[in-house]
């Protein structure tokens, strides 16, 4: 029976066989959910695993004959066996370490797997797959339509016990209640007494077993025969789990079921349907992604963060030092010295082959930084990276080729047809260009999404563009492989780059711009607000500083980078294949520059230079043999990231520090630089206060509604010109969470207005530059940049930095940082900071942590100062004489002052009026003295919560 549906054929039968298939699918995905809830791990090694599992159990049933139960047995353990090492060998040693540093020690075991597959177990006789169940019986008719086959029977009859029993141990077992509630909170395991370790092992060992369970239940049904199972993509398989996990937001086994069986049902309703291209169902998967992301992203819920919390920690030349020559310039020359080396390298390569593996080396380094950029700057985990250099390098070849350009889509076939027939290097501007903008709409929903989400999207895009964009007319130009594109290196000035050791220069001379570019972005405000914007979002919107377009600078950038490698990549190789796993732009390869970025060193240009010689350049050196590969990219990248997870660069800044600390020793105290004279005002004034009588600021009915919590209930504030209020109330009772929606930081309804201007639809970032200055309740800054660097970020209230003339370093961008941080280094030595200037924020105490946040106050020169229990976390004492200093600044910017505090004598002494908060409800409101001695206020708060008398030294909690 076939029922059709938009043109499309819906054969019963097709949409059955891809039922069990997607059984199969969800499986995977079930121990994907498993283990993340248990350990907040994506487990990229999830389907290797499972693939080891089968490939055991074919060798041991075709090659030593074992009994199917047997072998498959043996199977299962096998993959247990590899779940339960890989826990106690690489997750536990890794346990604290940042979720993505896992992450890709993961994909290292994934690829260790299938270097394991391949090399040590022994090569399977030919012959199909084992099928459970052969016996007549298992091959029936339902209907007069649907046949049912052994393989379909054996997949249902195996996995859908193990599917329920999982689902009864999860919710009726007392180990799987243990297991449950250590996923919802691990501080909850101790409370019922089991070890968080002990559970993670099990949760590995078992997810393992059932990979290797299921995925022996689905082989028949995905290759027929034992010689095929090689050639299966895991990370096709992986991606689809993925998929599915994220439909089911990470938690329910059962929508991963339902998912599972609806991705399998349309990937198999795809295939028959749009057959012509085998990687169709890739970019329906790239599209269902992205619908996941904007269904699921509605609402306050953010699954599985696993923004990136590394950063190279590089120790900054602290500016006592900054007049010893030899210590300025040690950086930029170790850098000349590997250029020197660079440089030489032609002359001493003979081989043809072997200066295109060091040209590639180039190329590669040049992705890798652009990679960098993007995932260690500004946090946002790309596991596609490649396509957008495959993006650059097919339409550079399309551009310069005159080719026709079509934009073919999957149903309307190609609408589009323009030739483009235009000078290289105009080529290569175009191409760029093209990068930027498939990096920015991939980036658009990094806007939404952090982590989990955002990799899956990435890595779908890599996926989709690897098997089926780039297979469109428009980028291979029709052919399966592109043509040979070394004869056609550009000439330029004369200079024929068709002759290897050229062409070799040129790519140097296009990494050390790039380097140049990139470091130089590092050390100006573009670069500075990427990091912001990844450490702390809120901090960032306070600062007037958009994070939505710090992230997307940081896509742009990062795109336009990648694109420019894959221009060079293209002109460097005879010859490719655009899509498939020999492609070089294929999934495979981003996964690698991902790896190649953590063996370096995330964050760190050197480190990602470092990473592309450990990756490439040792094969280039010792010849590729299996144990430099071994090496280089599997267990070479386990064992680095165990003993070194900051990457090789951490040797680098070891070594420096320790250069520092010398020079400190020897030079420190004599040579302190001279302070350059004060050319700044303390503050500029930036906002003109409004008429007489209009408040300053006035919110009114606001609620904010977390699910089916109405943290705030219609409550109204007005501040006038130069007020103090206070903001006080119970813990919990909403306070924050005020602030929180007149800052702009959460939906809220009811209109607030700033300096006599409407803000209410108005972005956070946007607020702040009308003239709001926030301080948080956890004083958490940025955690990766300097004092100074937090100060400048504050500074772009003043003076917003520029990207465009950062990239081309062209003024104002040096005189604009000169000026910024003149004021910035004014502003410190105000607040007696100038010692912490060079230090780390995450290395402060949390006493001068909110001094520092003072400090952005000034830099930024609000109006309004909406403070979040500013002495919170410090010592009476210090509190004591903090006080002041925050009412010196609000003086001095001649700023209204909002502030929550728990002190009551102190509220009750610097405020003008005070609001009493309960339960999000406005309970009370007027001078200190009537606030104070209103019992409903007495009752709520100042009777029955002591830390109204007694100073809170509570734990902050994140607004
Ligand atoms: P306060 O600052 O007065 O101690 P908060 O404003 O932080 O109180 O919290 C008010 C209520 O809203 C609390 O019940 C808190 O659990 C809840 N809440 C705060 N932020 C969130 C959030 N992002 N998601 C869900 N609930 C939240
Ligand atoms: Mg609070």
């Amino acid at each position: 029976m076939t029922l059709a549906l938009l043109g499309w054929s819906i054969p019963l039968q097709v949409v059955f066989n891809g039922l069990s298939l997607g059984l199969g699918y969800a499986v995977i995905a079930a121990g994907i959910v498993l283990i993340y809830r248990c350990s907040g791990i994506i487990n990229f090694a999830q389907a290797a695993i499972g693939a080891f599992g089968v490939a055991s159990f074919v060798v041991l049933f075709q090659n030593y004959h074992l009994p199917y139960p047997l072998a498959a047995g043996l199977g299962v353990a096998g993959a247990a066996l590899l779940g339960v090492t890989t826990e106690l060998l690489v997750v536990r040693r890794l346990f604290d370490a940042s979720r993505v540093v896992l992450l890709i020690a993961t994909v290292g075991v994934a690829q260790l797997i299938a270097f394991l597959i391949f090399y040590v177990l022994p090569p399977v006789k030919g012959g199909p797959i084992p099928v459970a169940f052969e016996a007549k019986w298992a091959r029936f008719h339902l209907g007069d339509s649907l046949v049912v086959g052994t393989r379909q029977t054996s997949l249902v009859l195996l996995v859908a016990p193990v599917l329920i029993a999982l689902a009864w141990f999860l919710t009726r077992t007392r180990l799987g209640l243990h297991i449950r509630a250590v996923a919802d909170n691990p501080a909850n395991a101790r409370l019922v007494g089991v070890s968080p370790r002990k559970v993670s092992t099990l949760v590995w060992g078992m997810a393992a077993a059932f990979a290797g369970y299921t995925q022996i239940a689905v082989a028949p049904i995905v290759t027929r025969t034992a010689d095929e199972l090689a050639g299966v993509s895991s990370t096709g398989l992986l991606l689809r789990a993925l998929v599915i996990a994220m439909a089911a937001r990470m938690r329910s086994i059962t929508v991963v079921v339902i998912a599972g069986l609806a991705l399998g049902a349309f990937e198999s309703l795809v295939a028959v349907n749009v057959d012509r291209d085998p990687g169709a169902f890739n970019a329906f998967l790239l599209v269902a992604v992205l619908a996941l992301v904007l269904a699921l992203t509605r609402g306050r819920t953010r699954p599985g963060d696993t923004s990136i919390a590394i950063g190279a920690r590089s120790t900054p030349i602290p500016e006592s030092l900054a007049g010893l020559r030899w210590v300025r310039h040690a950086p930029a020359g170790g850098m000349v010295l590997l250029l020197a080396i660079a440089l030489l390298v032609p002359l001493f390569v003979e081989k043809p082959s072997q200066l295109l593996v060091w040209t590639e080396v180039l190329v590669v380094a040049i992705a890798a930084i652009s990679l960098t950029l993007l995932t260690g700057w500004a946090g946002q985990l790309s596991l596609g990276h490649f396509a957008f250099a495959g993006v650059g390098g097919l339409a550079m070849l399309a551009f310069t080729r005159g080719q026709p350009m079509g934009l073919g889509l999957p149903i309307v076939g190609n609408v589009v047809a323009v030739t483009v027939d235009v000078p290289w290097l105009a080529a290569m501007a175009l191409a760029i260009g093209l990068g930027v903008f498939f990096a920015v709409l991939v980036g658009l929903p990094a806007l939404r999404v952090r982590g989990l989400f955002l990799a899956v999207t990435t890595l779908a895009f890599g996926f989709m563009a690897g098997s089926w964009m780039f297979n469109r007319a428009f980028w291979n130009g029709g052919r399966q492989s592109v043509r040979s594109a070394i004869r056609e290196r550009p000439e330029l000035f004369g200079v024929d780059f068709g002759e290897p050791r050229n062409y070799y220069y040129l790519c140097l001379a296009f990494l050390v711009a790039t380097v140049v570019i990139v470091s130089h972005l590092r050390r100006t405000g573009a670069g500075r607000n990427m990091i912001a914007a990844r450490d702390n979002e809120a901090m960032t919107a306070a600062s007037t500083v958009s994070p939505t377009r710090a992230k997307l600078t940081a896509f742009a950038v990062s795109g336009g980078l990648a694109a420019l490698a894959g221009c060079l990549y293209a002109f460097l190789l005879p010859g490719f294949n655009a899509t498939g796993d020999a492609s070089p732009f294929s999934p495979d390869a981003s996964l690698r520059l991902v790896a190649i970025v953590i063996i370096g060193g995330v964050g760190s240009i050197g480190g990602a230079i470092l990473g592309t010689l450990w990756v490439l350049g040792l094969p280039a050196l010792f010849g590729a043999t299996d144990t430099v590969q071994l090496l280089t990219t599997n267990i070479g990248l386990l064992l680095l990231l165990l003993y070194l997870p900051g990457g090789l660069i951490q040797v680098v800044q070891s070594g420096w520090a320790a250069t520092i600390r010398y020079a400190a020793r020897t030079h420190g105290a004599a040579t302190r630089a001279v302070k350059p004279a004060s050319t700044v005002a303390f503050h500029e004034r930036r906002h003109s206060t409004p008429a007489a009588g209009t408040p300053w600021l006035e919110a009114k009915g606001i609620s904010v509604r977390f699910g089916g919590l109405l943290a705030v209930d219609d409550v109204s504030i007005r501040v006038e010109a130069g007020e103090t209020v206070g903001l006080i109330g119970q813990n919990g009772s909403g306070k924050s969470t005020l602030l929180n929606a007149i800052s702009g930081f959460v939906d809220h309804d009811g209109s607030v207005s700033v300096l006599g201007r409407d803000v209410s639809s108005r972005a956070a970032h946007e607020r702040h530059a009308i003239g709001l200055g926030r301080g948080f309740q956890d004083a958490g800054l940025f955690r990766s940049l300097s004092v100074r660097e937090t100060v400048l970020v504050a500074l772009e209230a003043r003076r917003r930095s520029l990207i465009l003339p950062a990239l081309l370093a062209l003024p104002p961008t040096n005189r604009w940082e000169r000026t910024k941080r003149a004021e910035a280094n004014d502003i410190l030595d105000l607040l007696q900071l100038g010692q912490y200037a060079d230090r780390r924020i995450e290395d402060l105490s949390t006493g001068t942590r909110r001094v520092v946040e003072l400090a952005c106050l000034v830099a930024n020169g609000a109006k309004v100062l909406l403070l979040d229990e500013p002495t919170g976390g410090i010592a009476q004492r210090e509190a004591e004489a903090f006080v002041p200093v925050v009412q010196r600044i609000q003086r001095d910017l001649d700023a209204a002052l909002v502030v929550i505090e728990h002190d009551m004598p102190l509220i009750m002494a610097i405020s003008t009026r005070v609001y009493c908060l309960e339960s999000g409800h406005l309970i009370a409101s007027g001078i200190p003295h009537d606030v104070g001695n209103d019992p409903l206020v007495v009752a709520s708060y100042l009777g029955t919560d002591d830390r109204a008398l007694v100073r809170s030294n509570q734990p902050a909690t994140a607004p």
